[in-house]
């Protein structure tokens, strides 16, 4: 396996950055992960407009432009012989001496690209067969919306979900308001039979997947409303799933081990996850 760093491929085993690097030190750091069908990238062009705005919202210099980055991407999946799976991006403000205020002179920002496959027909078998959430109380920070490296917060709840033999957790707000899982945005079909996902006034991430899967949602004609739902709500839906570069659509059949439903994964999670895999491989580059 190869992985970018700083401008060169290198032996993933040998693959590092300086100790002194802000995304090590700081968590002063960006990223972006694209799932990658048939050798390309899917929603593209969404999971560039977000990285350029996570830079910008922290003042980080884009690296490269999205023309360049987009060649390395493509090398990067090539030379890891990437069929089915994932990229991943990293950008931090890079290597200065401990201080947390930015470096002055600024310094240019590091970037490091790894690229691996994905087994998508045991992924397949597994969202056929539904999977838990657990919910946790929402404790991170008040800037969701950008994607930083500052997943301590998720890291944990992702750990309890692991504990509970659950794929994902469900942060909580202090309303009783699903905001959105560790690594997914969280999505139900309401007991009047509505899609229903949180808005992004909210402080949660622009998930693109979630965008792309609006689209797919309005194309079918299906009735949505970008409306919060308590967990309670949830447990009383018809269904649930969540979205992400990662996890697709993937059904969720327990929460907290209630089940949603009637245990089994409902007909519009299953459908939607065709629709979108259909999609995204219809417009990957
Ligand atoms: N919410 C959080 C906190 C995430 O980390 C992610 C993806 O990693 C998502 C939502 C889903 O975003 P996307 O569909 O762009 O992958």
């Amino acid at each position: 396996r190869f992985a970018y760093v700083n401008g060169r491929f290198v032996r993933h085993g040998q693959a590092a950055v300086h100790i002194e690097d802000r995304g090590y030190q700081l968590a002063d750091g960006v990223y972006e992960v694209w799932a990658v069908f048939d050798g390309k990238l899917a929603d593209a062009a969404g999971h560039f407009a977000r990285l350029w705005r996570s830079l910008d919202e922290l003042r980080i210099a884009h690296p490269m432009s999205e023309a360049s980055l987009t060649i390395v991407l493509r090398e990067a999946i090539r030379r890891n012989q990437v069929r089915e799976g994932l990229v991943y991006l990293q950008v931090t403000r890079g290597v200065a001496r401990r201080d947390h205020a930015f470096p002055n002179p600024a310094v240019p920002p590091a970037v490091v690209i790894t690229a691996r496959s994905v087994d998508r027909v045991a992924a397949e078998a597994k969202a056929a067969k539904g999977s838990g959430v657990v919910t946790v109380p929402e404790n991170r920070w008040g800037r969701c919306d950008i994607k930083t490296i500052g997943l301590l917060p998720n890291a944990l709840a992702k750990q309890a979900a692991r504990e509970h033999g659950a794929i994902e957790a469900w942060f909580v707000d202090e309303l009783g308001l699903v905001t959105e899982g560790a690594s997914s945005n969280a999505w139900i079909v309401d007991a009047e039979g509505r899609l229903r996902t949180r808005d992004t006034q909210a402080n949660i991430l622009r998930g693109v997947t979630r965008l792309t899967l609006l689209d797919v949602i309005a194309e079918a004609g299906l009735p949505v409303e970008e409306r919060p739902f308590t967990v309670e709500e949830a447990k009383a839906a018809k269904e649930a799933f969540i979205t992400g570069a990662g996890s697709l659509v993937t059904p969720i059949v327990t929460i907290d081990g209630v089940k949603v439903g009637d245990g089994t994964v409902g007909p519009v999670a299953s459908r939607l996850r065709g629709a979108y895999i259909e999609r995204a491989k219809a417009g990957a580059i």
